[in-house]
């Protein structure tokens, strides 16, 4: 493999041109910093790992407007379906959120982060990462450093190198980039997520407005089975299942989806596999010229295991942050550190009490579930869905329900605690 001798100098590299990269990018652009993009895959979005579900409340989050070209189906709430087979039904008359078409989505994040000034290179897998002062040390014994990075990026069997002060690693959940510059990021196993998803089309028996959420043990065990509706007949059928489980996810789904009368003879047109991150969040997501965002620094909902928005907020943020380090040229871990701090006021410590509420929700068993979906009327589910109750007003109905169960009480009580 060749070598190419002299490197490219930028102000950043964002490694990974998914959700996080791409608004990292935008946003350092939009600052004027010279910033480059380098992702391995051949084609940005494609294939994706991703069921595409993408509440409201996330495409303000990340400024973002619902276009037709990707934000391909409306959804108006979810319905819930217990181990016996009884469901409950929230449904808004609003749009809630969306199911993307991902492919379209991330090129046009894509595209706006060129348009502002960025720069992108496919196929080109960063292999190495190396401080200048290591690489200083081993060649001449020098201990002081400029804080420099330089990148081994494999290109068309090539490697090339790139010089940065800082690097923003957004390579998602197998992120190597941070380990390569002494970022502890390994996955608590206890804390992730096995996906295994097809794209289904030809199916039926489900409405289209609503995802569909299916649990038990025998179903889904510490997880779920869905359907996000994609298009009139098509939706993404996928599941969830703690990593740790003897059986694989692909197993548990394939077994379910023949029990489903709507979806067993319908035709797969995508197969998706991937790890989710939902806990173990990082107490540093900084290390000297190195920030971490979206999957790759664990920024994933540990209740439902979504992380596209909050990857985008994420690289938005770290965009901020290494401008700022830009203005002071200064891109010191302690100086960086920021950029930890105000992750955890933004998003962090809210990600934290809902990972609390997952562990709580672990306590359930099947009975608790079927008890639940038995006692909730269609008007107090659809009071819920509509968002017209306060967290203190979910509380009490719980409660009044739930007066023969003391255990689920207790849950109950915790969950409103925090
Ligand atoms: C089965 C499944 C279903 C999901 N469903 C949903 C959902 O419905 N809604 C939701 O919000 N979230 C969902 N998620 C989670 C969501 O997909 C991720 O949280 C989101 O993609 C994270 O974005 P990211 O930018 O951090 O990482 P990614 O989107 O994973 O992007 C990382 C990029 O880095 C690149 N890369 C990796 N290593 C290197 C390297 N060494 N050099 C160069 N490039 C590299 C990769 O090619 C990739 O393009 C789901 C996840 C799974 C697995």
């Amino acid at each position: 493999m060749n070598e190419e001798a002299n490197p490219e100098v930028w102000d950043v590299i964002v490694v990974g041109a998914g959700p996080a990269g791409l608004k990292a990018a935008t946003e350092l652009a939009n600052g004027k910093a010279k910033v480059l993009v380098l992702d391995r895959k051949q084609e940005i979005g494609c294939p994706k790992r991703c069921a595409e579900g993408l509440g409201l409340k996330e495409f303000k989050r990340s400024n973002l407007k619902p276009n037709k070209e990707w934000a391909v189906q409306e959804i108006k709430g979810a319905q819930l379906y217990s181990p016996n087979g009884k469901s409950i039904k929230m449904k808004n008359k609003k749009v809630l959120g969306y199911v993307l078409e991902r492919k379209i989505f991330e090129k046009e994040l894509a595209i706006e982060a060129v348009r502002m000034g960025a720069k992108i290179l496919m196929k080109h897998q960063v292999v190495g990462a190396k401080r200048k002062e290591d690489l200083k040390r081993e060649s001449e014994g020098d201990e002081k450093g400029t804080g420099e990075v330089e990148l081994l990026v494999e290109a068309n069997d090539e490697i090339k190198k790139f010089r940065t002060k800082l690097v923003i690693a957004c390579d998602g959940v197998d992120s190597l980039t941070a380990k390569m510059l002494d970022l502890n990021t390994k996955l608590d196993l206890r804390e992730t997520d096995s996906g295994y998803q097809y794209e289904m089309t030809g199916i039926s028996g489900y409405d289209e407005n609503l995802l569909h959420l299916y649990f038990g043990t025998g179903v889904a065990p510490r997880g779920y089975c869905w359907i996000f509706p994609k298009r009139k007949g098509t939706a993404n059928v996928g599941i969830g299942i703690g990593a740790f489980e003897e059986k694989t996810a692909k197993y548990y789904l394939d077994k379910w989806i023949k029990t489903q009368s709507g979806l067993k003879d319908g035709s797969i047109i995508e197969v998706n596999a991937g790890v989710i991150p939902v806990g173990g969040f990082l107490e540093e997501m900084q290390a000297d010229n190195l920030l971490v965002a979206g999957d790759a620094g664990h920024m994933v909902d540990p209740v439902h295991g979504g992380g596209i928005g909050i990857a985008m907020e994420g690289g938005i943020l770290a965009g901020k942050i290494a401008l700022k380090a830009l203005k002071a040229n200064n891109f010191s871990k302690k100086f960086l550190k920021q950029y930890t701090k105000e992750w955890f006021e933004l998003r962090g410590n809210h990600l934290k009490r809902r990972l609390k509420g997952r562990h709580l929700l672990e306590k359930l068993t099947d009975d608790d579930f079927n008890y639940l979906a038995e006692s909730i009327t269609v008007e107090e589910a659809i009071m819920i869905g509509e968002g017209n109750m306060t967290k203190v007003e979910q509380g009490k109905l719980f409660a009044k329900k739930l007066f023969t169960r003391p255990k689920l009480i207790e849950i109950m009580k915790k969950y409103l605690k925090d």
